[in-house]
């Protein structure tokens, strides 16, 4: 059907006519507006030739008459979502800054008929289809503003992003190098939204509103599955967790929660065995890594060691005694000594010389040596036979002695030091054949063995968690020995997989 612009100008004007004196009063306020719009060209149409760019696309409106009949608004400029929800041609996971524009089509359509609510609709869709989204890969030394600046965004829009209204916006000032962030601009070069996976659960979403910004954050839910595992050591404990799936993280986790019991550098003999329960998580049915250890067991030279996780993140043996206790058995990290273990596969008690006073721990150069436990620094100084060496003053009448460093850590008579804390790192300095540590343990100023000295008993879990704790130990273990013995039942006489 044709009609000419005078029949329809025609035909307005009589609609006009009949309607109520209020919607005339509206209709005529909107197209003042609308006019208004149309005269004044947005100053972000002013393009300056610094903001064109090569390979940056610049939208030039097009009259509606010049687009192909039924033109779909190009969707790959859509962001990607995995599940997109499209109903009715229009996208229901609209920016908020889009849906408003819509709201004001909405009402403009009342008053301008069909054909006006029609063009607008296409609007809203050219809208939606001209944001062009861009991912960008954080370098090294860079932030937002010099990401933004690459993309041709202003300062006054890294500032806008970066205060955008939510907490959640400050997270933008710590990049990582290597995250991705999406970034979308519309038509008129303004950016509209940008994504920021924050992690493998959680995205920070900032979006432009009206004329600011606002930021919030979404978490996918973490499905978490207790799963088991065990080893028996052939070589080293390191390889034996290895062996059994664990990561390096949980190795670790492992070996400090017996760490007061067990010397993992020289007590670990070839048959030491273990099992453990822990969690793992899960997105949306995918695998996104391990998390905590819920009990533990090691069976060392014969001797059973059990701990299970509380609620409050600590480790408890199943009689509720804190696994922490005040001394470490070993003032060095297993895992630098269980490297020489693999080289030369003998028996590790070889490789201790338990001749004078101590133990010697061989051990590479510059491996750190700890305080085994809280105390006071009584000495720290060089001599021809100790070369650099550390002493510490603990309580009840226990001195542990630290010789031949390379060097000491940054630790000086009269300090107080921490279990745990840094105090010098192996070295071969005094008289020593070879880098090594040689570590000794006084009771009253005598020497003890410090694997075997009785130490000072860690103090139970509190009276008032106590009922709570056994309940939970109790299930954590009929966990462990379950899955125990079902490996056992299923296995029979097969060979366990180990390193
Ligand atoms: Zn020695």
């Amino acid at each position: 059907m044709k009609f000419s612009s005078r029949t329809l100008f025609k035909k307005s004007l009589e609609i006009f006519q009949n309607l109520p004196k209020q919607h005339r009063g509206i209709i005529i306020a909107s197209s003042c507006f609308l006019l208004l719009l149309l005269i004044i060209p947005s100053s972000e149409e002013n393009l300056d030739v610094e903001d064109i760019q090569v390979g940056k696309r610049i939208q030039v409106a097009l009259p509606e008459d010049i687009m192909p009949a039924g033109t779909i608004p190009r969707q790959s400029a859509l962001p990607q979502r995995s599940t997109p929800k499209v109903t009715n041609n229009t996208t229901t996971e609209q920016l908020p800054s889009l849906a408003k524009n819509q709201s004001t089509q909405q009402d403009g359509s009342l008053t301008s008929g069909k054909l006006q609510r029609k063009v607008k609709i296409q609007d809203t869709k050219e809208e939606l289809a001209n944001l062009s989204w861009q991912t960008v890969k954080v370098r090294n030394g860079d932030s937002l503003a010099l990401i933004l600046k690459r993309l041709g965004f202003t300062a006054q829009t890294t500032y806008a992003v970066s205060t955008a209204k939510g907490k959640d916006s400050q997270l933008l000032k710590r990049l990582n190098v290597g995250d991705q962030l999406r970034i979308a601009s519309n038509d008129t070069q303004q950016l509209a939204a940008l994504e920021y996976p924050l992690s493998k659960t959680d995205t920070l979403f900032i979006n432009l509103v009206g004329d600011s910004y606002q930021s919030h954050r979404e978490s996918k839910e973490v499905e978490i599955r207790e799963s088991f595992s065990y080893g028996t050591i052939t070589s080293s404990f390191w390889n034996a967790g290895a062996s059994a799936g664990l990561n390096d993280s949980q190795i670790i986790n492992f070996a400090n929660m017996f760490g007061w019991d067990i010397d993992f550098a020289l007590d670990i003999r070839e048959g030491d065995s273990f099992h453990v329960t822990f969690e793992k998580k899960y997105v949306e049915g995918e695998y996104i890594g391990t998390g905590d250890i819920l009990a533990a067991e090691i069976t060392n030279q014969g001797e059973v060691f059990q701990a299970i996780r509380f609620t409050d993140g600590e480790y408890y043996s199943p009689d509720g005694r804190s696994m922490r206790k005040a001394f470490l058995r070993a003032p060095v990290n297993f895992k630098y000594i269980s490297s020489s273990f693999k080289r030369n596969r003998r028996h590790p008690v070889t490789k201790r010389v338990q001749s004078h006073n101590g133990i010697d721990y061989a051990a590479k150069q510059g491996t750190p040596v700890v305080a085994a436990g809280n105390g006071k620094v009584t000495h720290a100084a060089y001599s021809k036979y100790n070369g650099y060496y550390v002493f510490i003053q603990h309580g009840n009448g226990i001195v542990t002695k630290y010789l031949h460093f390379y060097k000491r850590a940054a630790v000086k008579k009269g300090q107080r030091v921490k279990q745990g804390q840094v105090i010098g790192y192996v070295g071969a300095t005094g008289l020593a054949a070879g880098p090594h540590l040689h570590y000794e343990f006084l009771l009253h100023g005598v020497h003890r063995n410090p694997r075997t000295v009785k130490l000072p008993v860690a103090k139970p879990i509190a009276k008032k968690y106590k009922a709570k704790f056994t309940l939970l130990a109790a299930k954590r273990l009929e966990a462990l020995s379950g899955a125990k013995n079902a490996l056992l039942s299923t296995q029979a006489n097969d060979i366990a997989p180990n390193d």
